[in-house]
Order: structure tokens, then sequence, then C-alpha cells
């Protein structure tokens, strides 16, 4: 079997899992606890904020630990508007679904105008229209992610921080699928807040964090006993936390060698497809270049079979992709993000995402797969003219 969907999720770093499992058995003690159990499970935790902070080059009190990237993208969005009194929000159309589907309800209750900034026809963010949206509406908040996670597109955080800057703009960005892959520096950034999820590196799932600029004071979503500083009610993750912490560690360590394995992956997959017979297969986004995209994502648009989807032909090869992304694979109607950037009729859109752990021969393996499937519906097509 062979797993290339790991925008979707990742499988556990073993460095992760023994980092963990103290925290399973042993170190079961409730961090709000004053006795020794509740001690160690304390001292875990900001062990674990502590490394995050540092890593992103953040105070460890600017860091706040969630059940994932939705509820950190929620509790920016809502907490940005309402502490700020922002009525007019600027993000794109290929934002992740937490973002787009948490600004609809803002917006349909009537608390703020959401514009969406341009993309070229690569998907990339316009600036100089993100520059016009903002001049005409200066205190805004701006809502853009880092990576996409469906055509693995990069916006250039850097440049929208200055604009937040200049304009008084309050900024928010999604890092889930590059934290722990791209640099990520928060004052480099200009954020205002920033969110993570760990199983996307490798880390266990359910379990994310939030950054917040000292400058800004929300209050929280859920609120309970007062945990992490009052900003997220409910006993804390903590073998969760560990995880993350350890994960985000691995990653760091281990990112060039690893982005230069995934990028060769990526590299050697592309040009297996361009020397394919089969005619009509684009790439999508950015995705075609290496400089450009994330260097783990391929999205790739294939000609129709005639035999039901090739994301599901591969599956029955033992081969895991996605058509779009794994949210949007569950859904009827597509991919939000391709249809905001093409029109594609008669085409299949799959996702490929690779990780530290796929090889070239899995590359290779795909490739032949792929040849054999649309070898076998060619022949269909000979059979269903005769
Ligand atoms: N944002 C982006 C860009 C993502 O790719 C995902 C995961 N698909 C999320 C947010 C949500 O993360 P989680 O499911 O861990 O809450």
């Amino acid at each position: 079997e062979i797993y290339c969907d790991n925008a979707a999720t990742t499988a556990l770093d073993p460095l992760v899992i023994e980092a963990i499992l103290p925290y399973l058995t042993n170190h079961y003690g409730n961090p709000s606890s004053s006795h020794w159990a509740g001690r160690a499970a304390r001292e875990a935790i900001a062990a674990a904020r502590q490394k995050i902070a540092a890593l992103i080059g953040a105070s460890p009190e600017e860091i706040f630990f969630m059940s994932g990237a939705t509820e950190a993208n929620n509790l920016a969005l809502t907490g940005a508007i309402r502490s700020n009194d922002i009525s007019h929000v600027i993000t794109s159309k290929i934002e992740h679904k937490a973002v787009l589907q948490h600004l609809a309800r803002h917006e349909k209750a009537g608390d703020i105008e959401v514009s969406y900034v341009k993309l070229d026809d690569f998907g990339n963010v316009d600036l100089r229209h993100l520059e016009n949206l903002l001049d005409n509406n200066p205190q805004s908040l701006i809502s853009l992610m880092h990576g996409n996670n469906e055509i693995g597109n990069i916006t250039d955080i850097v440049a929208v921080g200055e604009l937040a800057e200049k304009y008084n703009a309050v900024f928010h960005t999604d890092t889930t699928q590059t934290m722990g892959k791209l640099l990520i520096n928060v004052a480099e950034f200009n954020v205002d807040f920033l969110v993570g999820s760990a199983h996307k590196f490798h880390g266990p799932k359910g379990v994310g964090f939030i950054y917040i600029n000292k400058r800004n004071q929300i209050k929280p979503l859920i609120v309970g006993g007062g945990q992490e500083n009052g900003q997220r009610g409910g006993t804390e993750n903590v073998a969760g936390i560990v995880g993350l912490a350890r994960a985000l560690e691995v990653a760091y360590k281990s990112r060039a060698v690893v982005q230069n394995h995934v990028a060769t992956l990526k590299k050697h997959f592309i040009e297996s497809l361009d020397d394919l017979t089969i005619g009509g297969i684009t790439f999508n986004g950015e995705s075609r270049s290496a400089t450009k995209g994330l260097s783990n994502i391929v999205s790739v648009a294939f000609p129709s079979l005639l035999s039901g989807s090739l994301v599901s032909q591969l599956d029955h090869l033992g081969i895991a992709v996605s058509g779009g992304s794994a949210c949007s694979n569950l859904r009827s109607g597509g991919s939000h993000v391709i249809s905001a950037i093409y029109k594609n009729p008669d085409k299949e859109i799959v996702r490929f995402s690779f990780s530290k752990f796929n090889t070239l021969e899995e590359i290779d393996h795909i490739v032949k797969a792929i040849i054999r499937i649309y070898q076998s519906d060619q022949a269909d097509d000979v059979l269903s003219l005769q």
C-alpha cells in the first residue's frame, strides 16, 4: 500500500510516539492539580509551549493549545472581529472551509462584510488588489493562508504583513500546511494570529495551537475552568500537546533534508507524468513549480475516465490519494478551490501529497498504476464502440 495523502494527514513519527507514551501511561495527572502528578503534566505543557514559541519566534505567553487548526481559525476570526470591532474582512476564495464557513456565519449575522482578493490565473493572491481593498477599507481584518492545502500555492505572507501594518489592519494567517515545512517567524510576518495543527507534520490528531500576538486581547470561544490562561477552557490534551511540540521540533531539525527529499519526489512525479502518452494532463495552481509551490503537493487535472474516478481506481490498487482535498472529497460539488480558479469540464482533479516516508519507487509505482488504469479505460472505450 502507498500513502500519498499527506496534506490530509500524516503518519506519526516514531520519535513523537516515544515522547507521547509517558503521558498516556505514567504521567496521567491533570495539569490543573496542585500535587506532584499535576505538576508533571503542567511542566510538560510549559516545556511544549516554550519549544513551539522558540521555533516560530514568539513568546510562550502568546501560544495557546487548541483541538486543531479548525478551532484555532474559528477563535482567531471571532476574536479579531469582536475585540477589534471589525466590520470588514478581506480573504480569498481558496481559504480552508474552517475560515470561509466561519466568516460566512459572521456575514450572515450582519457582523461583517467580506471582500475577496483577486487571484491570478494560477491562484496567487493579487497583492495590488489587496492594497486597493485596504486603501478603501483600512482597519479591516485580513485572513489569508500561507500555503494552500489543495494546490500548494504559497502566499507572500511578509508582503501581506507589510500591507497590514501600513493600513492598520489585523492580520490572521492559516499556516496549517506550511508549519514545519517553511520557516515561520511571527515578527517577520507581522501577524496577529497564526495557527497550526500537529497531524499535518507527523504529530497526533486533535491538537493544534494558535499564536496570538500580545497586542491582541480576545475573548475565548470555549469557557470553563480557565485553562490556557483563560483562552480555552477544558482539561488539556497533555499527551497531544507533548506530541505537537516534539513533532514540530523534529520537523524543524530535519526540515532542509525532508524538503529536499519531497521536492525530488515531486520533480520526478511531474516529469514522469509529462512523459506519459495520455494527453491532456495539466497541473493546477503552482503545483508544477518547485520554487513557487509547496514541495509536497501536486494537484493534477486528468482527463476523465469512462469507468469511475481515478481516485477510487487508485484506491483499489492500494494507493491513497485525494480528489482536491480530504475535506472536499466527502462532500458533493467538488473543490471550491479549483472552481475559484478554473473551469474544469471533463477533468478529474487528483491531489498527490508526499511526506518524508514516501520513496521514488512509490512514485514509479503510482505512475505505472495511472498508465494501467488509462489503458484499461481505453480498452473499455474500444469495447463500447463495437
Ligand atoms: N487549514 C488548512 C489549510 C488545512 O489544510 C486544514 C486541514 N485540512 C485545516 C485548516 C483544519 O485542520 P484540522 O482538521 O486539524 O482542524
